[in-house]
Order: C-alpha cells, then sequence, then structure tokens
C-alpha cells in the first residue's frame, strides 16, 4: 500500500503528494501523526497543536466523505509505519517536503532511514515557494516564481478506500479544541480558509493598508490567513491565484475604486511573497532559533538574562499600558498585528535587553499561526542581530500614541487601568498621588511602575547595537549573510540601472511599506523612532 504522510500541509486541493498517490490506483492509507517528540519543544504549545489537530480533523472528514480512510495517530511516525506496515506492506510513503528547525530535520532523517531499510520510496513533494539544495538566492526568485503560477492540483473527488484497515483518532479527548484555549473567530479547514480568503478579496481589502497597524481594528482588517499558511490548509500558490483573479474580476467594474484596491492587494500581495523569502532562509539555517545568522553581530552585543524583567515582558506586567494591553490581547486572541509583533520583541532585544532565544521561544508558544521561518527570521531583525537590516526599536509610546490615542484598547485588556482619564492613559505613573487615589490606580499598588525608563534604556540599546555593527568581524559576517540570505530583488533593480552599489541591507516587508506611506505623508518616522 501507499502512505500519504500529511504534516504542515493539511489541505486536499493543491496537494501533489495526495494526487500522486491516488492516481497510482493503489490502496492509501492517509496519515497525521501528532508528535510528542515535537510537543516537548521549547516553541511549540499546545495551542499549536490542537489548531493543526483540528485541521487535520477537517481534513480527515473530507477524505473520508470521498472514500479514504485516515488515521489520526500518536507517537514516533518511524514506530508507526512499522506497526502499518506490518499489517500490510508499504510500497511508497507520499509527503510535501517540511521546512522546520532541527528536530524536525533530524525526524525526516530518522524516516528517510526507514525507508531506505524497508525498500519504501519515499516521494517528496517541494512546498509553496522554498527550493531544497540552494547555496545563494541568486537563482531563487525564478525557480520560485515559475511554481507559483503553475496550475494547482484539483483536489480529487474520490479516492481508494483501504480493503482492510480502519480510520481512527487517537487524539480525542487528548489534545483539546483550539477555542477552549484562546478567543478566536478561526475555524479549522479548508472552507473557512478560503472564506477568509474570499472576504479579504471581495470586501475586506478596502481597510487593509489604513487599519492593520491597529491592534483593536486588525483583528478584522488582517486577511487573517496566516494560521491557514502555516498549517497548509492554504498553500501559497492558492492564494496567490484567487488574487490575480479577484484583479481580473475587479476590473471594470464601476464600484470598484481601481487605484484602491491595487494599492491594498499589491501591499498584500507583497506580503504573501516575503514568506516564502523567510522560510527559504530557515531551509538554509535550520538552528536560527538558538543561533544568529549573524553570530559575531549577537555575540557583541552581549545581552544578558534578567529575570524580574523578563517575567514582566512575558507576563505583560511591565507598566507601560499599551504594551501590557498588547501582550496581554495576544494570550487571550493567539493572534496580534505585525506592527505589535515586531514592537513586543524589539521592546525585548532593545529596551530590556534581553536575550533574543528565550522571548523569541514565548512569543512562538503564543502565536496560534506559528510558522518558524518567518519567526526566527522576524525575530532576529527586530533584534537586530542579522547585520543585514536596519536598527529599528520601535518607541512604546510612540505606538501607543499613534495606534490608541483615546486608550480604549488599553483600557480593554488592562482593566486596571479603566478609571484612569485619557490624558495620562499611556503614562499613568505621571498622575499625581491624589489622582491615583480618586481613580483607585495607585502605580505600584494596582498597576506596576514602569519595569525601566523607557525612553533612557532604549537609547543605550540603540546605541550598544550601532555600536556593535562597527566590529570589522561584524561587517565581514553581514556582508557574508547578505550574499547567502538577503533579498535579490533590490540587487537586480540596481544593476539595472547602472547606480552606485550602496551598503547591502535587506528592507522588511512591513516597515518598508510604512517607508513609503510615511514618505508620502511627509513624516520622519525614523527620527521620531530614535528619539521617541
Ligand atoms: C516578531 C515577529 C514574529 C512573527 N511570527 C510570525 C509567525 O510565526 N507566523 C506568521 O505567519 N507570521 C509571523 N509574523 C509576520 C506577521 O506578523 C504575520 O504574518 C501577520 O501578522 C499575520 O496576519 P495576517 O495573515 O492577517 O497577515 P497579512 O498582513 O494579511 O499578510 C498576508 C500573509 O502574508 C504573510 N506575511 C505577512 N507578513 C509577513 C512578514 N513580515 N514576513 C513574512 N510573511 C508575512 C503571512 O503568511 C500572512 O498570512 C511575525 C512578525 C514578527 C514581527
Amino acid at each position: 500500500m501507499r502512505v500519504v504522510w500529511f504534516k504542515r500541509d493539511l489541505r486536499i486541493a493543491d496537494h501533489g503528494p495526495l494526487v500522486e498517490a491516488v492516481e497510482s490506483g493503489e490502496d492509501i492509507l492517509f496519515l497525521y501523526v501528532h508528535e510528542p517528540e515535537r510537543c516537548r519543544q521549547p516553541d511549540v504549545s499546545a495551542l499549536h497543536t490542537a489548531w493543526e489537530v483540528a485541521n487535520a480533523r477537517a481534513l480527515s472528514r473530507s477524505l473520508q466523505r470521498r472514500g479514504g480512510t485516515v488515521q489520526i495517530r500518536i507517537g514516533e511516525p518511524t514506530a508507526i509505519l512499522s506497526e502499518l506496515h506490518a499489517h500490510d506492506p508499504l510500497t511508497h510513503l507520499h509527503s510535501h517536503q517540511e521546512t522546520g528547525l532541527m528536530w524536525s530535520w533530524e525526524r525526516d532523517k530518522r524516516v528517510a532511514g526507514w525507508c531506505r531499510a524497508n525498500g519504501v520510496q519515499w516521494n517528496e513533494h517541494p512546498s509553496n515557494g522554498v527550493v531544497r539544495g540552494l547555496e545563494d538566492r541568486d537563482r531563487w526568485n525564478g525557480l520560485r516564481n515559475r511554481r507559483m503560477t503553475a496550475a494547482c492540483f484539483a483536489a480529487p473527488e474520490s479516492v481508494q478506500t483501504h480493503p482492510y484497515i480502519d480510520s481512527i483518532d487517537e487524539t480525542v479527548e487528548v489534545v483539546p479544541d483550539h477555542r477552549n484555549l484562546v478567543n478566536t473567530p478561526l475555524e479549522a479547514g479548508e472552507r473557512a480558509a478560503h472564506g477568509w480568503l474570499d472576504s479579504f478579496v471581495e470586501r475586506r481589502w478596502v481597510d487593509y493598508l489604513a487599519t492593520i497597524s491597529n491592534p483593536a481594528t486588525s483583528p478584522n482588517a488582517s486577511s487573517r490567513l496566516s494560521a491557514y499558511i502555516a498549517s497548509g490548509v492554504l498553500s501559497v500558490r492558492q492564494v496567490k491565484q484567487r488574487l490575480l483573479k479577484a484583479m481580473h474580476e475587479a476590473h471594470g467594474q464601476s464600484s470598484v475604486n481601481m487605484a484602491d484596491f491595487r494599492k491594498n492587494i499589491n501591499a498584500f500581495t507583497s506580503r504573501v511573497s516575503w514568506r516564502c523569502h523567510f522560510v527559504q532562509r530557515l531551509e538554509m539555517e535550520t538552528t536560527m532559533n538558538t543561533q544568529s545568522i549573524n553570530p559575531q553581530l549577537d555575540a557583541a552585543l552581549e545581552r544578558t538574562n534578567v529575570e524580574q524583567r523578563y517575567q514582566a515582558w512575558a507576563d505583560g506586567r511591565t507598566g507601560w499600558p499599551f504594551f501590557d494591553a498588547c501582550m496581554r490581547s495576544l494570550k487571550a486572541t493567539g493572534w496580534i498585528n505585525f506592527r505589535m509583533r515586531a514592537m513586543m520583541q524589539s521592546v525585548a532585544a532593545y529596551t530590556l535587553w534581553l536575550p533574543w532565544q528565550r522571548t523569541g521561544n514565548h512569543l512562538a508558544r503564543l502565536f496560534i499561526d506559528y510558522e518558524p521561518g518567518i519567526h526566527w527570521s522576524q525575530i532576529h531583525m527586530q533584534s537586530g542581530i542579522t547585520g543585514i537590516n536596519a536598527v529599528r526599536a520601535y518607541s512604546i509610546l510612540k505606538q501607543s500614541l499613534d495606534h490608541d490615542e483615546a486608550g480604549d484598547f488599553i483600557r480593554t485588556w488592562v482593566p486596571e487601568l479603566s478609571m484612569v482619564p485619557t490624558p495620562y492613559i499611556h503614562e499613568p505613573w505621571t498622575m499625581s498621588d491624589s489622582m491615583q487615589e480618586t481613580t483607585g490606580t495607585v502605580i505600584g499598588v494596582h498597576y506596576p511602575k514602569p519595569i525601566v525608563d523607557e525612553n533612557e534604556a532604549r537609547g543605550l540599546g540603540i546605541k550598544a547595537a550601532y555600536a556593535a555593527r562597527k566590529h570589522e568581524e561584524v561587517k565581514a559576517q553581514s556582508a557574508r549573510v547578505y550574499s547567502r540570505h538577503g533579498s535579490r530583488k533590490q540587487r537586480r533593480q540596481r544593476r539595472s540601472t547602472r547606480a552606485p552599489v550602496k551598503k547591502d541591507v535587506e528592507k522588511d516587508p512591513q516597515t518598508s511599506l510604512l517607508d513609503f506611506q510615511v514618505a508620502q505623508a511627509g513624516s520622519n518616522e525614523d527620527k521620531g523612532r530614535l528619539k521617541g
């Protein structure tokens, strides 16, 4: 028989390994494995596995409706394969390639060894835009684009039923419903995923750029596709091709303002493209959760763990109202927008000078959409340890005033501050003693004092970050990082316009789009950032 092993590709549409197995006409077992080894990793939480199992169950229902036999098992993949092999000898294993951290590579090596030892052919198909075996990025864009424009695989209408193996789900009563862990509007399965995609390209794009950085409005205005793409319920190619279709449909529709439509959809498309760029980075550096891609720079920064700072940051009890509101909202819902994620990590790295590995693991565990490739790339960037991205140390006060001027988001998530008048909501410690008494918000009693002086600590962090980048060995390593991982988009543009070659600095998707908006608005965001 053949086994189709589903990992983070929990869909039946645009699934090459599934189509390949079905076309063989041989008996098939569809397998998903809930792996205890994965659950023990420091970046993995019950939320991740609950969300994934919910999607595996939805997939199982779809496959069983088409006649398929599906097993959702708990255990070590090679042990489960051995057991199945004893029942009905396997000839082929079909799956997508998985880009993950070191433990998943080691597991895949064990599976490859098991296949070799048992004479089983393992057909691994490429996943999204990630290209295995590349040494640098010179050919990557072209290879990725070719994949994105190829036709999606259609979902099979029917699949073979295994003649004597039964469908089972060992996770019932073991893995909870993800909605019992966080308050989320996300429902599992392909139908729900396409619902979010369709509603975004048909209606919700209107508010995308204007509201995605506001933590109160972004839960509805942002596409919310990340958790579906992370678990492979949607492929990146499906998203890209749906966007192209929407572009065609919008043309000639008098009700659509094409300039607005293009601006919003292009911004969204560019983020989706950056996704594969970052996952490709992890594909080439599997230890990004423990080691910086620029170890010389990381070592020069000498960040240190101060337990009290870490706990205040992780619990959302720093004494900075907007930061605490963001952390508490993330804990309760499993999602927060890009800008707030960037701020949270940058506060840990620059203002509190905490080591990025621990804070990165904490954030990873809280995100329902955890995708190691994007996550660790962003943790590196927001901590200033790549050497190829600009130093960006977010000011909490500036973000608070920009995105929650009236303090409503703060009052929702930090109820201790609900009686604080608006002029003081961003810095409640500036209230007089008598005002603290009358509002029932005594700082240091009902709500913590700021853990450090933000302005001063952030300034010191920025200074230290620039100083570390000046070391000769750091500069040399930064050039190597750019050559191996930097986006080639800018480099090609420079060559074609024959502009003088400047220092290699890679932009990141959201901030480069924001730079565009800021330039248009005529403000000086960078100066604001440095000065707070
Ligand atoms: C510290 C930090 C950690 C992050 N960790 C993750 C993570 O674990 N998983 C994750 O999916 N995103 C992560 N992001 C990127 C981004 O914040 C989320 O993708 C986004 O907020 C998800 O919401 P959305 O689907 O509505 O995004 P949209 O803005 O609607 O974007 C559409 C899609 O594009 C991709 N995307 C968006 N932003 C980025 C980006 N900066 N880089 C690469 N791809 C992007 C995602 O797949 C997303 O679903 C992280 C960002 C930061 C700063």
